[in-house]
């Protein structure tokens, strides 16, 4: 979701940009008027992020899967070796995607854990000779949370995709966070990378010039032409966040939602029931069942005629989702408990 007050503000602006004679669309990447978008987009990721002076922001096309690559073409050797908390569908999916670029491990396999959970400390096992551990701070389609970041002597890379702007991010144990910003930040397009500086220098240069970070940081993220329309409304959302109370506040409403949702789960005698560890659950992503995929199918459609939507579990698990971003209104939240609340008397 896109706050309303977002949406019909680039509306407004949209066919032409300050007196400019042309929308953002037609404007040379080069230009003055351009260029405040981007500062201003990138100046705000900092702050509203509240990251520290030692880390450079860049956006990067292609979105989070892309970074999949980036990661180990930018990092890997033939001496090192990179290891992943294997904690669900993304993390396996960055793993496959390092292993076309050099040596990847999982340091934890939770592919056959029930319930689902995220390691606990002492359990992700790291080998000699390695350079990162990667995890996935929010497992998207399981539903589950990295409460604890392993407490490990390496570097961590964190894909933040679906948890961005919930929760402060401990920089000092990161070299580098990305995210796709299509969940929580703006439109899709693009994945907003925060990187530490000091490791740019031993960065690969051995790659085409867009895949490296150290190019990227360079050219201030404006290396080639920028995805500027998603660059320009990802700057009105960090705006939106700052003035709504910023990080802090976006943390508080990210439990409150969650809190609401789970209270529903649990109070509703076992006809709704989540499948994750209940310290580990996500806050952004409700995952929960109902009896079986008839009544599942049935819950998702009458949700629809009542707008709640987009509620249908990811195609390879089932069941029902819902995804409460950071644009998501607390009303939102009510309706879809109320709505619980309804189908379940109705549906004995
Ligand atoms: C959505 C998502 C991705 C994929 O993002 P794209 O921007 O579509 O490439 C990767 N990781 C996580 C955790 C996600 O939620």
């Amino acid at each position: 979701m896109l706050p309303e007050s977002i949406l019909r503000e680039a509306q407004s602006e949209f066919f032409e940009l300050s007196g400019s004679g042309m929308s953002l669309l037609e404007m040379s990447h080069r230009s003055p008027l351009y260029d405040e978008i981007h500062e201003g987009a990138r100046a705000r990721s900092k702050s509203v992020f509240e990251v520290p002076d030692e880390f450079e922001v860049l956006f990067i096309q292609g979105g989070a899967m892309l970074q999949f690559s980036m990661v180990p073409m930018n990092f890997l050797a033939d001496d090192v070796s990179g290891a992943y908390v294997d904690s669900g569908a993304w993390a396996s999916k960055a793993l496959a995607d390092a292993r076309m670029y050099g040596e990847a491990y999982a340091a934890w396999d939770g592919s056959d854990v029930s319930p689902s959970r995220m390691p606990d400390q002492g359990e992700v096992e790291i080998r000699p000779d390695t350079r990162y551990l990667h995890v996935t701070s929010n497992e998207t389609i399981g539903g589950v949370r990295m409460v604890e970041w392993p407490e490990v002597d390496i570097p961590l890379i964190g894909d933040m995709s679906s948890d961005y702007m919930s929760r402060p991010i401990p920089w000092d144990r990161f070299d580098l966070v990305y995210g796709g910003v299509q969940k929580n930040l703006g439109p899709a397009g693009m994945a907003v990378v925060f990187v530490r500086r000091s490791i740019l220098e031993e960065t690969s240069k051995h790659l085409g010039t867009y895949l490296r970070y150290d190019i990227h940081a360079d050219n201030r993220s404006l290396f080639n032409t920028p995805p500027v329309f998603t660059i320009w409304m990802t700057g009105k959302m960090l705006s939106w966040i700052e003035s709504e109370g910023g990080l802090a506040e976006m943390e508080r409403r990210t439990n409150q939602r969650a809190a609401k949702v789970y209270d529903a789960i649990d109070s509703s005698g076992g006809y709704y029931t989540n499948p994750v560890a209940v310290r580990d659950r996500s806050l952004t992503n409700v995952v929960f069942n109902l009896a079986n995929a008839e009544l599942e199918t049935r819950f998702v459609a009458q949700a629809a005629k009542n707008d709640l939507v987009n509620l249908k579990g990811h195609r390879s698990v089932g069941g029902v989702r819902a995804s409460l971003y950071n644009a998501m209104p607390m009303a939102g939240v009510d309706a879809l408990v109320a709505f619980m609340d309804d189908f379940q008397a109705g549906n004995v």
